[in-house]
């Protein structure tokens, strides 16, 4: 039953999240889905993404239950077999308290597309009230990619775990512009807004994006822990 091969890719998504300087303190999850199986892997609670090893990488069943072990995940699992069951093209979830997409979320709004990479999440972005599946699966619909949570974080989708990963670093940077860029900062028109998406996604933008993480999360792992250098 045990799947190495995916406990490694979420480990070294973990550590590739921290490199960017998504996973100093206590939450936050990342998971992927046990292919045809209602299983899926993800980490304990109390270790930070900077810190994680493989042993805290756990195999979880659709109950959010561990499937062989005592230690517990987060209390916010709920939301991972949730939407794993309602949407079969996703394959890998992740979800942080990075600081700009915390700070994005603090205004209750879907971000506002300021460039052009950011483009991917342009109308496939929900506000979910809460992070309880019950409010997530509301607000979620069949072709979103990214999740809003007032006040909390936000939730990147992907249809493997190195999409998912990559387009949660791209939300923080996509939430810094919004965050950072005064109210009156121009929003891209809705017809470049459709055209960009699709050169950015021709483009194999985020499959290199995901390349560039898992080469930065091997630079900065020091044996012991991730040592991020963020600007
Ligand atoms: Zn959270």
């Amino acid at each position: 039953m045990e799947n190495e091969d995916l406990r490694n890719q979420v480990l070294e998504a973990c550590r590739g999240l921290a490199a960017c300087g998504l996973g100093a303190g206590i939450g936050g999850h990342v998971s992927v889905r046990y292919r045809d199986e209602p299983y899926f892997y993800m980490h304990v609670f109390d270790r930070a993404f900077e810190e994680m090893q493989l042993e805290d990488i756990l195999l979880f069943d659709f109950e959010g239950r561990p499937v062989d072990s005592g230690r517990s995940p987060s209390l916010g699992i709920e939301f991972h077999h949730g939407i794993y069951k309602q949407r079969p093209d996703v394959q890998s979830i992740v979800h942080s308290h990075g600081f700009w997409i915390t700070a994005q979320a603090a205004l209750a709004r879907a971000p506002r597309i300021l460039n052009n990479v950011s483009t991917v999440f342009y109308e496939r972005t929900c506000v979910s009230p809460n992070d309880d599946f019950s409010s997530i699966a509301k607000a979620l619909c069949d072709d979103d990619i990214a999740i809003v949570i007032p006040w909390h974080g936000a939730i990147t989708l992907g249809g493997n775990l190195g999409e998912a990963v990559s387009r949660h670093v791209i939300f923080d940077y996509t939430a810094r512009m919004d965050v950072t860029l005064p109210p009156d900062a121009p929003q891209m028109p809705h017809e470049q807004c459709a055209d960009l998406k699709e050169l950015v996604e021709k483009a194999d933008y985020y499959s290199e994006t995901w390349k560039m993480i898992q080469r930065k999360a091997k630079a900065t792992y020091d044996g012991c822990r991730v040592i991020p250098v963020v600007f």
